[in-house]
């Protein structure tokens, strides 16, 4: 019992009171208890031995969480996110390097359109369109807040114009045409602006003979715009229909969520319909559905799981496979035309 013992104490600790408790102390329990007591007492007297490495690493952590609370607060904002599904706390680094996927769960959280593109897109390679087309109020709608000062503060805070970002660029070896859609602009919402901007991205693809991508998020059409809106879902798949007629490929990537008005018009008519895990993918909230029909809706109801399972969609790709997935689809889908 005793060298031992007596080593460590002769080391770390000034005499006193600790050294004299622990000779109480039969020798396993003394050196447990004995380092958490000398790093507790001690702060003043590293004594001999210098363990800096050790000492730093267990005090980093420890004084730092029970010290202010308004600290604890500050944390998670900067640092870190909760997933939603597991409730792990996510370093922000570790979750951008994996495109903002839980590292724990593999919940995808919701990313912005230009990250979806460059994500996809070989770096420098694309060529924006229509950047600077904006909505306008031509119903001079008014609600809770006029449609004017909602377009306004969402092109603030989102830095878009519009809910979608289009343009061509390359994807591996291939040119193609891309729209990713931004759920943090009005919700995706497909107004006019965003009907005109998918269209002319149409029209440029089957003029130039490129196949297309649509990534898509959106709540549905944007019903500031009424009517307007409305139209865009046949205006996007008459030009579809002409990309289509020359035969060229077409793959749509759901996200989540798509809904409504874009689920009922090109989102759901890709030659190729993907989407990411998990993704909340229909027309009518399962809310109103279940009030509608009077019936109890099937678990998963609605999610990419049973709309795969349902034939609806061909398959379900995690974020970090897209990309690789899409080259493998453009290669097959292009085979011979170059
Ligand atoms: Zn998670």
């Amino acid at each position: 019992m005793e060298p031992a013992l007596k080593e460590t104490n002769a080391r770390q600790i000034e005499p006193g009171q600790v050294s004299s408790s622990r000779q109480s102390t039969p020798l396993k329990m003394a050196t447990s208890s004995f380092t958490k007591k000398s790093i507790g007492t001690e702060t003043a007297e590293p004594a001999v031995t210098p363990p800096a490495t050790t000492e730093t690493a267990t005090f980093a952590k420890k004084p730092k969480l029970p010290s202010t609370k308004s600290k604890k607060r500050e944390i998670p904002e900067g640092l870190w996110t909760k997933c939603p599904k597991c409730s792990t706390m996510v370093f922000d680094k570790e979750l951008d390097e994996n495109l903002k996927v839980c590292t724990q769960c593999q919940y995808h959280f919701p990313i912005s359109a230009r990250i979806r593109i460059n994500s996809l897109l070989e770096a420098g390679t694309f060529e924006e369109m229509d950047a600077n087309m904006t909505s306008v109020d031509v119903l001079n709608f008014t609600g809770a807040a006029s449609y004017v000062s909602k377009l306004e503060k969402y092109q603030q805070s989102t830095g878009l114009k519009e809910a979608v970002i289009t343009g061509i660029g390359k994807l591996s070896d291939h040119r193609a045409a891309i729209g990713a859609m931004d759920f943090s602009f009005l919700g995706g919402s497909m107004g006019s602006v965003v009907g005109e901007k998918l269209t002319r991205l149409i029209e440029k693809a089957t003029a130039n003979a490129l196949p297309i991508i649509l990534i898509s998020t959106s709540g549905g059409a944007r019903m500031y715009e009424g009517m307007f809106s409305l139209m865009q879902m046949a205006k996007t798949c008459g030009a579809l229909a002409y990309h289509s007629r020359a035969r060229l490929p077409y793959i749509s990537v759901l996200t989540d969520p798509t809904m409504a008005g874009v689920m009922a018009s090109y989102a759901s008519i890709g030659d190729l319909i993907l989407a990411e895990p998990g993704a909340m993918i229909g027309f009518a909230g399962p809310r109103v559905i279940k009030d509608t029909t009077q019936a109890e809706l099937p678990p998963g109801f609605q999610t990419a799981e049973f709309l795969l399972d349902h034939g609806l969609i061909d398959a379900i790709i995690p974020r970090k496979e897209m990309k690789s997935r899409l080259t493998e689809y453009l290669n097959y889908l292009t085979a011979g035309r170059n």
